[in-house]
């Protein structure tokens, strides 16, 4: 894996050997008119020809992600929102019906809200942890099983192999948002889901500097999406973001493999401290979760949620004592980022809903980052010790 993280797929530029490959920051690409005698027809040939419809900067990227995720093709998209919205719009029609895992990001919430309220397409949480729990809601117009795991902001785990085994008993498409594992981690297809979405603002990029989705899946449903959703709705991605992602892409592992073992560290310490009621980490052993987290993940990932004692006020107290660690809602970045969820990230689904992911008062995320954990752990301490 390392080694097709560094390597690209393409091969070198023929004519300037040029190692990174080239930005081809252009809206068109003009024909080329047949010589005299030569039978060809203009637009009749493959080619690029207008950047909505392809660019070979784009193209690059999506055929690094496709082989990273062994999947058929990748579409990219301006933004993981516009890819989440894509592959449901391919994959549903008005009156059918979604089922999730009982968490999922806050603005996927929204936007079913968004299109219950216009497409009357229905949506129920799923614990996903039986057969039957998961067998129970499926309907004759249930369109897709949609999951996120681990489960943000909760780090809940849904088992990819049991979701699959069932929904392809019932012919129905299973849609992974692996945001938080990234294909370094975890390769959703391998265990028989059909498409995987990537908000790749996060581990993907892993520098903050750029915002952009992506979306991984077999043949069929791969041409569909890029001739109607892709094509049409328009939501591309820029060369030169798609640039980013391809520098980004290059120390996707070196940069994990040091944010899962900062993290393994802080989640011993963080247990321990006497502020903090709950951690939650996938590899932790005493996770809920830690048999399924070890048969799909190969490392813990660099998330970590803790609940302090106590509620809001306490969280407030905590994140306003730090003194270097950044309050922000992004994650997978190089430098560590902290959110409370329930103000933040998740402010926007009713408290209801909220309680009922597990998405409490006192919960924090912490998104990892490279720096020496010794550090990272001596600012959450410090800010945690000032908690009466
Ligand atoms: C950030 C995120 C998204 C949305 O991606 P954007 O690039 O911000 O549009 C979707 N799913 C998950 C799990 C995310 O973390």
């Amino acid at each position: 894996m390392n080694t097709k993280l560094v390597h690209d797929v393409e091969q070198l530029q023929e004519e300037t050997k040029s190692l990174s490959f080239p930005i081809f920051q252009t809206s068109t690409f003009s024909f080329e008119t047949a010589q005299q005698g030569e039978k060809r027809f203009l637009g009749e040939e493959a080619g690029y020809m207008y950047s909505r419809l392809g660019n070979p900067t784009v193209s690059a990227l999506e055929r690094k992600i496709a082989e990273l995720e062994c999947g058929f093709s990748c579409l990219s998209f301006g933004s993981g929102m516009a890819a989440v919205s894509a592959v449901l719009s391919s994959l549903t029609k008005a009156g059918d019906h979604v089922i999730c895992s009982s968490g999922i990001y806050g603005c996927t919430y929204t936007l079913l809200e968004f299109m219950k309220k216009k497409y009357n397409i229905t949506y129920d949480f799923c614990q996903m942890d039986t057969k039957r729990s998961i067998e129970g809601l499926i309907r004759p117009e249930t369109a897709c099983i949609f999951i996120e795991t681990p489960i943000n902001p909760t780090m809940e785990i849904v088992d990819l192999e049991l979701v699959s085994c069932i929904a392809k008993a019932h012919h129905i498409p299973v849609v992974v948002d692996n945001t938080f594992s990234s294909p370094y981690i975890q390769r959703p297809l391998e265990w028989g889901c059909n498409i995987v979405i990537h908000s790749a603002t996060k581990y993907l990029g892993g520098h903050g500097d750029v915002i952009a989705g992506l979306v991984v899946g077999g043949e069929e449903c791969m041409k569909e999406m890029k001739k109607s959703v892709h094509k049409d709705m328009g939501g591309i991605l820029s060369p030169f973001d798609a640039w980013l992602l391809l520098r980004g892409i290059k120390t996707l592992g070196v940069r994990l493999d040091r944010q899962c073992l900062n993290a393994e560290k802080l989640m011993n310490r963080l247990s321990k401290h006497r502020a903090i009621e709950n951690v939650y980490y996938p590899f932790d052993p005493n996770h809920t979760h830690y048999k399924i987290a070890k048969k799909q993940m190969s490392l813990g990932g660099g998330i970590i949620s803790f609940e302090i004692k106590g509620g809001k006020e306490e969280a407030q107290t905590f994140l306003n004592a730090l003194s270097w660690i950044k309050i922000a809602v992004s994650l997978g970045d190089v430098e560590t980022l902290i959110q409370h969820p329930a103000t933040m990230t998740h402010a926007g689904i009713p408290l209801k809903e909220r309680e009922r992911m597990g998405i409490t008062n006192g919960l924090i995320r912490l998104s990892v980052g490279i720096e020496e954990w010794q550090d990272i752990w001596k600012d959450l301490k410090s800010a945690l010790d000032r908690i009466q």
